[in-house]
């Protein structure tokens, strides 16, 4: 069941020894999913998928949908469209956010999918640009990207949760992306306030690998 797992496009390890080149189309990962987040061929933006639609940030942290014949080396995504929605409390940052979904959801075993919508009183994120080989470590590249911080503004994140047991697949812990309620600015998060939001959440029975052939 498609409904169940989480999908992710490639493997972390894999992703950070540079293996930046897209290896599926945009059109087959978001038949695996309706919400996630990644990153485009060469690294040319963060992606961000919201109600089944892939959008682009690239390093100024400006959005454009993606073409369906573009490609991700990297991507996580799942379905999320039946989940009933509640009011998750933070007045605090991203911190008393993540401390705040742990307790509300009460499970760290699982791969988690969440859409978390409301107003951020400050958000700050980053998108990035389009990479050329010889590729930079990856840990370089995001240190060169110019950091956004907005205020005040509307959107959604979507956080995904990996396991322990996730290690060396994808990023373990949580991992926010943010897309504007106007869909015209986004970016991986590094940090945010808000007072409290609208959470929607999957916790999803384990991690598969898309294959290119599938
Ligand atoms: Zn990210």
């Amino acid at each position: 069941m498609k409904n169940n797992k989480l999908f992710q496009v490639s493997t972390l390890a894999a992703f950070q020894n540079k293996g930046y080149d897209g290896q599926i189309s945009i059109k087959n990962m978001l038949s695996y999913g309706d919400t996630g987040f990644g990153t485009y061929d060469k690294l040319n933006g963060e992606m961000i998928v919201l109600d089944g639609v892939a959008y682009r940030a690239v390093g100024d942290c400006s959005v454009e949908v993606a073409d369906l014949s573009d490609t991700t080396p990297f991507a996580t995504l799942g379905v999320l469209e039946k989940s009933k929605e509640q009011v998750l409390e933070i007045n605090g940052d991203m911190s008393q956010l993540i401390a705040n979904l742990n307790k509300s959801i009460d499970n760290t075993e699982n791969p988690i999918l969440s859409r978390i919508s409301g107003r951020f009183e400050i958000i700050e994120i980053h998108g990035v640009w389009a990479q050329s080989q010889p590729y930079q470590e990856l840990d370089k590249i995001v240190s060169e990207q110019s950091v956004l911080v907005l205020e005040k503004i509307r959107g959604s994140l979507v956080g995904i949760f990996c396991p322990d047991s996730a290690r060396g697949l994808n990023v373990i812990g949580w991992h926010f992306h943010f897309l504007s309620e106007d869909k015209k600015i986004g970016g991986h998060v590094n940090n945010l306030i808000a007072a409290s939001l609208n959470i929607k959440f999957k916790i999803t029975e384990k991690l598969a690998i898309i294959s290119k052939n599938d």
